[in-house]
């Protein structure tokens, strides 16, 4: 068994910059003038000091690229590089892919070179086409950990792997489908895992950092959305309820999720779910594109879906 790793990508705590503290006036000037000018800094140094420019993370979330889908997606590979060139024209702290790269070991390969070209650290999720019941070793042996957490300034990305909370592997099934002994076991793995960062979790809460979860797999629906009632949507219990206990705990108010193909932000069990949209192609409609969440050190997210000009499926 793999454990799972932890990654710390930049020294915690958030760096802010601020005008030079003191700047000498020279030569005479009016009394006026003085206060003017007084008044003038201290508007400049308030607003610098309520909203400095690096006191904000910002992730940009790449979903669903499903590259060699020749039959929903025959554009996967053209939108994703089209995509990752929209990314490196804005200022991002790290990207995320949120699950279903790919459909098997070489489209992964060529969903990890268009994805090498971004300039900023790119990070991987698992989707339910990556990883299936039985074969998580082969995600991990291309990609490393599935479940881990890392930290991205003052912001603590714990990653989950959906796909050990549940049975995907038959679309069409109309109930839970159970796991297998395996799969259990690696499910209860991942669980002991999570709530195993507890304490080291709470303590960095405590420093000033913000935890927030990314897996490929919301736990409910957007109340009615996706309009389909099959499990395959979504986390179903016991796994949804472990999760939702283990999230609690670490204070987690915001997950990012991919699967559905679709952007929506929608409140779930005291939690914020970001469901980021496609690169590759439509199920439910709507537009392919990414989200750019930007995170306060509040905690608070501001959530922006950027589309793909022109992009088809
Ligand atoms: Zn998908
Ligand atoms: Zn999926």
């Amino acid at each position: 068994m793999r454990p799972a790793v932890e990654q710390y990508l930049s020294s915690p705590g958030s760096h802010t910059v601020h005008p030079p503290k003191s700047r000498q006036f020279r030569g005479e000037y009016s009394g006026k003038f003085a206060r003017l000018a007084g008044l003038l800094l201290a508007l400049v140094a308030g607003v610098c000091s309520s909203k400095p420019a690096l006191a904000q993370v910002v992730i940009a979330q790449i979903s669903d690229t499903h590259i060699c889908d020749s039959t929903h997606a025959p554009h996967a590979a053209t939108n994703l590089n089209a995509a990752v060139q929209m990314i490196n024209r804005r200022v991002v702290d790290a990207v995320i892919v949120s699950g279903d790269i790919g459909e098997g070991q070489s489209c992964w390969l060529q969903a990890k070179s268009i994805l090498a070209n971004l300039k900023a650290p790119v990070h991987y999720v698992p989707g339910n086409h990556d990883v299936h019941t039985l074969d998580v070793s082969t995600y991990r042996s291309v990609f490393g950990a599935d479940y881990y957490r890392f930290t991205v300034k003052f912001v603590d990305i714990i990653v989950v792997d959906s796909q050990l909370l549940g049975n995907y592997t038959n679309y069409s099934a109309t109930s839970p489908p159970p796991l297998p002994t395996y799969t259990q076991a690696q499910s209860a793995q991942m669980l002991n895992w999570m709530n195993s960062i507890v304490t080291q979790e709470k303590s960095a809460i405590g420093a000033g950092h913000v935890p927030i979860a990314v897996q490929h797999i919301p736990v409910a629906r957007d109340y009615g959305f996706p309009p389909d009632t099959k499990p395959y949507w979504i986390i179903s219990d016991p796994y949804r309820t472990r999760e939702m206990n283990a999230l609690h705990a670490l204070g987690v108010k915001t997950v990012l999720v991919g699967h559905w193909h679709s952007a929506k932000i929608f409140e779930w069990g005291e939690i914020t779910w970001r469901d980021g949209p496609s690169t590759s192609w439509l199920p439910w409609g709507g537009t392919l594109g990414f989200a750019v969440h930007t995170i306060s050190p509040s905690g608070a997210v501001d959530t922006e879906f950027v589309d793909l000009p022109n992009a088809v499926p």
